[in-house]
């Protein structure tokens, strides 16, 4: 930042810090201090309280496949009524505020709706504002398609995303994410009540974390601020406490060197109990198969998750393919599948999936991580129906009823809650550089 220019902040509110009246006074209060401070402010506010799965749901009680443009007319308005709303309330504090759509705020996607990826931002009405001293308040989750100029939608938790492509375009000193947890913790605080906050956690880390189900950043927003450098300080919005600060893999190490810590194994738990599973049993065992299976999938736009294959056992040839997907995407792939014709003998699908995941940057160096998962899974009674693994990532899936207890018992396990402390250490002493209580 040049000297004398003032800071630049994009502060982005969920869906629970904007719910009521309350809510949004309150979110109006902390935009309007943070002028007041002397930052130039841009703020994102999500859809109030449950509007978007309102939406949804109105949808559905209308159309079984309610069409995707359309589908986006809809659930875009959630955001521009919280947007509104604030610019009174900020009006109301005495300070100058535009709500602005996604579309009026320069934030052009691809096609795609309802999953939009966001190719540019032209935030040239923001810099007009900003410089005419308003705070933006930028309606999230929404943008324009360069090719139809039609609205589109960025996929649930989007607003996230608005906020880094926002902080990026305008070089804000950094995107603070307020939500109604403290910050990135070492498992979901609403299954795990010991879980620890994250103090700094890596683009890295945190990629795979919302990768893998730990809905509080949207994973698109970590993929563009680790592309674009964008730092990201997630935190609550009920209180004014420090919250978890995402930054790059070697400022993490750096700070665990100047502690004198070593890198612990496993960061993290994390699950999803809302997938499925389709089975499509007895394909042919040959060259092509799979990408044309896959390629279907591709198209009607369904994001695969965990992939097996078998190799065929009796004399006929024929293998078992099994995936996993978004539950919410189910009917669209069996659609999809079924448009194949004869690939396999039969397609079984299972709705109940879940998938829990250890993640950490320092199993890289500790071997027997995977064996201990899968010992303790056992050991609780869990199934492991499949199995997927990145450098830093273990995933199982299981079935989504026992997701809760899995995440519990892999927590305890690995020594994750705030009151863990390694043996050879003092009672009491904090043995994780990147967390506190
Ligand atoms: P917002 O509406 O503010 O965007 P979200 O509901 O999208 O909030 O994300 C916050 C929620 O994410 C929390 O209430 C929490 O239950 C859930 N969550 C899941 N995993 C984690 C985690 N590892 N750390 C923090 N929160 C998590
Ligand atoms: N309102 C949208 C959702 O509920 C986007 C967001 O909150 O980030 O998914
Ligand atoms: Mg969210």
């Amino acid at each position: 930042m040049v000297e004398g220019t003032p800071k630049t902040v994009v502060m982005k509110f969920g869906g629970t810090s904007v719910a009521g009246a309350e809510e949004i006074k309150r979110a109006a209060r902390r935009i309007v201090a943070a002028r007041e401070a002397g930052a130039r402010v841009v703020a994102v506010l999500s859809a109030r309280g449950k509007t978007t799965d309102e939406l949804v749901a109105s949808a559905l009680e209308i159309s079984e496949r309610p069409e995707p443009r359309e589908m986006d007319m809809l659930l875009s308005t959630g955001e521009r009524i919280s947007c509104a709303l604030c610019a009174m309330a900020i009006h109301d504090m005495g300070h100058k505020a535009i709500s602005l759509t996604g579309s009026q705020a320069g934030i052009v996607t691809d096609s795609s709706h309802t999953k939009a990826r966001i190719i540019d931002v032209k935030a040239d009405r923001i810099r007009e504002a900003l410089s005419e001293d308003r705070i933006a308040l930028v309606a999230g989750f929404q943008g324009v398609s360069t090719e139809s100029h039609d609205v589109t939608t960025l996929g649930r938790g989007g607003s996230d995303t608005t906020a880094v492509a926002l902080a990026a375009a305008l070089d804000a000193d950094v995107c603070e994410i307020y939500t109604d947890v403290a910050g990135v913790f070492s498992a979901d605080p609403r299954i795990v009540p010991d879980a620890r906050k994250l103090t700094f956690t890596s683009y890295e880390e945190t990629l795979e974390m919302a990768a893998s189900g730990a809905r509080v950043l949207q994973l698109r927003s970590v993929e563009y601020a680790r592309n674009h450098g964008v730092r990201i300080h997630c935190r609550s919005s009920f209180d004014d406490g420090e919250g978890t600060l995402v930054v790059t893999e070697a400022e993490v190490k750096a700070r665990a060197k100047q502690e004198n810590v070593e890198q612990p194994s496993v960061t993290a738990v994390t699950h999803t109990d809302d997938e499925a599973r389709v089975t499509l049993v007895g394909i042919r065992d040959e060259p092509g198969v799979a990408g044309e299976i896959f390629n279907a999938l591709a198209e009607a736009g369904i994001n695969v998750d965990v992939i097996i294959q078998n190799e065929p056992v009796g004399d006929d040839e024929l293998a078992d393919l099994s995936f996993t997907i978004d539950r919410s995407e189910l009917t669209a792939a069996t659609d999809a599948l079924s448009a194949l014709g004869d690939v396999s003998q039969g397609v079984r699908t299972d709705d109940r999936i879940g998938k829990v995941s250890i993640i950490g940057a320092g199993m890289r160096s500790h071997p027997g991580v995977a064996a201990k998962v899968f010992e303790v899974l056992g050991g609780e009674g869990i199934n492991i129906e499949m199995i997927s693994t990145s450098p830093i990532k273990i995933s199982c899936v299981i079935s989504a009823d026992r997701v809760p207890d899995a995440v519990r018992v892999l927590h305890q396990a690995f020594e994750l809650g705030a009151d863990a402390v390694r043996p050879e250490e003092p009672e009491g002493a904090e043995h994780r550089p990147t967390v506190s209580g």
